[in-house]
């Protein structure tokens, strides 16, 4: 999502009280006859400032798409990163600063016209403070946008048309080397809270089949008890989008968790996620001599066996996720 720059208090408002003495200046040197001359010079002062300052919290607040009219995934990707709550009430606030704004500019320019001559610069003075006090009341809602504006400038661009294999397992299975052998490409890396590798989005063309696969480093490479609130949150936004889960197990243990962890991992994942699994025991190459390697290839449904590293086994991957993409569809 885009946020447009988000200016601090200052800036608006130095913005607004410049923008409204150079307009005036252009009425100082008019034809306008003395006596009405410093009424005119101050209502424009007081109506450009109000315009200005106006016109940019508008386009602020019309720059930001509506929240609720986000796919599933954004919404819980914003709430997780900015949270969605307080995004809504800066922008509420922004609009309730443009309608006092609106207010204090017919007030005002009113009260110039019926005043003396000699009361107008007080007048637009007063206005002035006013102005002031209104944007300041925002202060906390400008930087808190400027923060969002920055944490979200990275949201990954998710396919939500494409059949979507979310993949997990320990960290140095072979995930983002399995991710790549499969996409055949790098993968897009956008941010992703609490993953600070960011996520990893690959796409698998073939025919008219369209598979997005994704990689989330940091988060579902760890028992799911071990999450707090806000990672569970980041993952419920995933399950969303996923159709399969592709578990991947490192046969050799070389990641350096036993083969016993790693089942456990994938009981938890399993029992956290109501979609197809897909089972893979990666690390064939390596994987000789590791004891009760049997036992666990057993436990699990049709696992898969391959080499990510030698790309060894990766096409029956894609068998079975084109297997089950149909079943869907
Ligand atoms: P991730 O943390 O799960 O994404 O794991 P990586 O893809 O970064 O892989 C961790 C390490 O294992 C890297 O050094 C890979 O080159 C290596 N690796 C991945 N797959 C295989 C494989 O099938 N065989 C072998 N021998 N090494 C692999």
């Amino acid at each position: 999502m885009i946020i447009p720059t988000v200016p601090t208090t200052d800036e608006l408002l130095d913005k607004g009280f410049r923008r409204a003495r150079k307009a005036a200046s252009l009425k100082r040197s008019s034809k306008i006859p003395g006596q009405k001359k410093a009424k005119v010079i101050e209502s424009t002062r007081v109506q450009t400032a109000c315009q200005v300052i106006r016109d940019r919290l508008n386009m602020i607040i019309k720059r930001i798409p509506d929240i609720e009219s986000l796919p599933e995934f954004y919404q819980d990707y914003i709430d997780v990163t900015v949270g969605v709550d307080e995004l809504k009430k800066s922008l509420g606030a922004l609009n309730w600063a443009a309608g006092i704004l609106n207010q204090l500019e017919a007030d005002y320019m009113a009260r110039i016209k019926r005043s003396k001559p000699s009361d107008a610069a007080q007048l637009r003075r007063e206005a002035f403070g006013r102005i002031s006090s209104v944007v300041k009341r925002i202060e906390g809602d400008l930087d808190f946008l400027d923060f969002a504006k920055n944490r979200l400038r990275n949201m990954p661009t998710v396919d939500f048309d494409a059949f979507t294999v979310v993949i997990a397992g320990f960290p140095n299975v072979g995930k983002s080397t399995l991710l790549r052998t499969l996409t055949g490409a790098e993968p897009e890396v956008a941010d992703y809270p609490f993953t600070t590798k960011g996520i990893q989005i690959g796409h698998l063309e073939r025919k008219w089949r369209k598979i997005q696969v994704i990689d989330t480093p940091g988060l579902l490479d760890r028992p799911v008890e071990d999450m707090n609130n806000i990672e569970l949150q980041a993952m419920v936004a995933l399950e969303n989008i996923a159709d399969v889960i592709l578990f991947i197990f490192d046969a050799s243990e070389t990641c350096g968790y036993s083969l016993e962890s790693q089942y456990s991992l994938y009981l938890g994942i399993r029992s956290v996620f109501d979609i197809p699994v897909v089972t893979v025991f990666n690390k064939m190459d390596l994987a000789e001599n590791v004891k009760y390697l049997e036992e666990y290839i057993n436990k699990v449904e049709d696992p898969l066996m391959v080499s990510a590293f030698q790309g060894r086994g990766v096409s029956r991957i894609i068998e079975r996720l084109e297997g089950l993409y149909e079943e869907e569809t």
